[in-house]
């Protein structure tokens, strides 16, 4: 049977060697789609049109106007075809179907926030203090990107990432996660619709080791935009030094959610939960760490640990379902694994720590919500990223010792604290080195503001004005209106 589902120079087309991936369900494991696997030499044909139809200006020479106009017709198209996107979305991660609608409003939202903010892009006049001169400073396409996506918001995450690079005028190839291909497929038939010039956007989908690796080593890209963990961060980045490409990096976050005893202590833990617990902590953000000050601790952690044992996980079209499975049977193995771990440093299981029984989610990858108490900053549940549904629970006396615990970690990319002295938040806020924080909330952000990490959570920043900056080249061009001779060495052919 033959799967098109590469998209590469504006034709749909199977793997060259009819390679194929079978994408399963996380809630049953049942077999959701069929799509081509590619081979290294289809990224390399993927790399090619990408190449061809840069340099050839096809696209990158279109006016910004028409560039934005075309962005904006991608909005409209995803919001037309949004149930669509939800229901492929939620097939492939088994996420809940509300949750997956909740993404595809936030992903038409930030291709209009591109389409309408970049077209304040303009040049800059230098004023050099000479009237013949003419210094401008503009802005050009960076080139050909290489947009690398995750699982956990596959939609979300590549959007963040196409919808700034098609401004700047850039060509493309998408490499979704190989789990979850389905709505990256979609968006490539809706960006065709919408009037993308062929071989601009090209769609490649399977391995990372395969069909990737080409993608961050071949000397025709230009930048490397990458979504996803640490360790695959590190290989991209160092492959790619190796061709001096430009690199952003989202890597993974050990985030610190930090409750002061004078906080609306309803609203923290309520949000409390919702930061650990939310896609089964799927998310690079989600706050995992708690550390709550002494007075408060036992009240605030008993009420976290009755909401979290009654979390009810479910199926993507369970209407009762909070949240749903682990990605995966190797991401379900690591959990446990990392499990054991914490239970060797001595930490304490105060809910979950275990699959979920019931008998009808036994076939697929549901791990209890989990609390785990008694832990100090040296353990590695405390220090290591899970992406699943665990929480540490570590304990503070003053603001200085929260900001200690809060930056002990090689990541920094979110956190809160929830006080209601503004003036300790603030210090609180300003001392914490995480590229978001939120005062007195978890969670929100709008694709107006920056997003990105301190140290090991990343490089570089996306949406907000810095997201459209990363697939942007800066040049200066001098322009002298009466060209004259320098005079710097002398001109012994004058003296003949
Ligand atoms: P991953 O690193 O395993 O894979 C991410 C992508 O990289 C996939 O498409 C994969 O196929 C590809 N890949 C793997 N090896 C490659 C190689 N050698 N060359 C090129 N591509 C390669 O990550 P994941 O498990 O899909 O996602 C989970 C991680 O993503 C977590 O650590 C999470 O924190 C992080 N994440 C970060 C953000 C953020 O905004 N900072 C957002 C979402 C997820």
């Amino acid at each position: 049977m033959s799967v098109n589902t590469l998209y590469i120079n504006g034709q749909w087309r199977p793997a060259s060697d009819g390679g194929l991936r079978e994408i399963r369900s996380p809630h049953d494991n049942s077999v959701v789609v069929r799509v081509s696997e590619a081979t290294q030499s289809d990224s390399l044909d993927a790399i090619s049109a990408s190449r061809a139809s840069f340099d050839s200006g096809v696209f990158s020479r279109w006016s910004l106007a028409d560039r934005c106009a075309l962005v904006g017709r991608v909005a409209d198209l995803i919001d037309r075809d949004a149930e669509i996107l939800a229901q492929l979305e939620s097939g492939d991660t088994a996420k809940r179907l509300i949750e997956a609608r909740y993404d595809m409003a936030d992903i038409a939202s930030c291709f209009r926030h591109f389409a309408t903010t970049g077209l304040a892009l303009h040049d800059r006049i230098v004023d050099v203090g000479a009237a013949n001169i003419n210094s401008v400073i503009t802005h050009e396409p960076v080139g050909v990107c290489a947009l690398i996506g995750p699982w956990n918001y596959p939609l979300l995450q590549i959007s963040w990432k196409v919808a700034p690079a098609l401004v700047a005028g850039c060509s493309f190839i998408i490499k979704p996660s190989e789990l979850t291909p389905s709505t990256a497929i979609y968006l490539m038939k809706l960006m065709e619709e919408a009037g993308l010039p062929a071989g601009v956007g090209n769609l490649i989908l399977g391995a990372g080791a395969t069909a990737g690796a080409p993608l961050t080593s071949d000397p025709r890209v230009d930048l490397v935009s990458f979504t996803g963990g640490l360790v695959t961060g590190k290989r991209i980045m160092a492959t790619a030094a190796q061709t001096v490409k430009k690199v952003a990096l989202e890597l993974g976050g050990k985030n610190p959610n930090i409750i002061f005893a004078n906080s609306n202590l309803d609203a923290a833990i309520d949000n409390a939960v919702t930061a650990a617990f939310l896609h089964s902590g799927q998310v690079c953000s989600a706050g995992t760490r708690l550390i709550v000050e002494r007075s408060v601790h036992d009240q605030v952690v008993n009420e976290i640990v009755k909401r979290a044992s009654e979390i009810y996980l479910g199926g993507p079209n369970d209407p009762l379902a909070e949240s749903g499975p682990l990605i995966s049977e190797n991401h379900l193995a690591k959990i446990e694994e990392y499990m054991d771990r914490a239970r060797q440093d001595g930490a304490q299981i105060l809910a979950g720590g275990s699959r979920d029984t019931r008998d009808d989610l036994k076939d697929g990858w549901y791990y209890r919500p989990t609390v785990l108490g008694g832990c100090t900053t040296k353990m590695y549940c405390v220090q290591e990223e899970s992406f699943g549904p665990i929480m540490t629970v570590e304990v503070f006396d003053t603001a200085e010792e929260a900001i200690a615990l809060g930056n002990d970690t090689i990541y920094g990319l979110s956190g809160a604290v929830w006080c209601n002295d503004s003036e300790i938040a603030s210090h609180v806020a300003r001392a914490l080195r995480h590229g978001t924080i939120w005062v007195n909330d978890y969670g929100p952000y709008r694709p107006q503001a920056e997003w990105g990490g301190y140290k090991a959570s990343g490089v570089g920043r996306e949406l907000g004005e810095s997201g459209l900056g990363e697939y942007l080249e800066i040049k200066h061009i001098w322009t002298n209106n009466e060209p004259a001779r320098s005079g710097w060495f002398a001109d012994r052919t004058l003296e003949k």
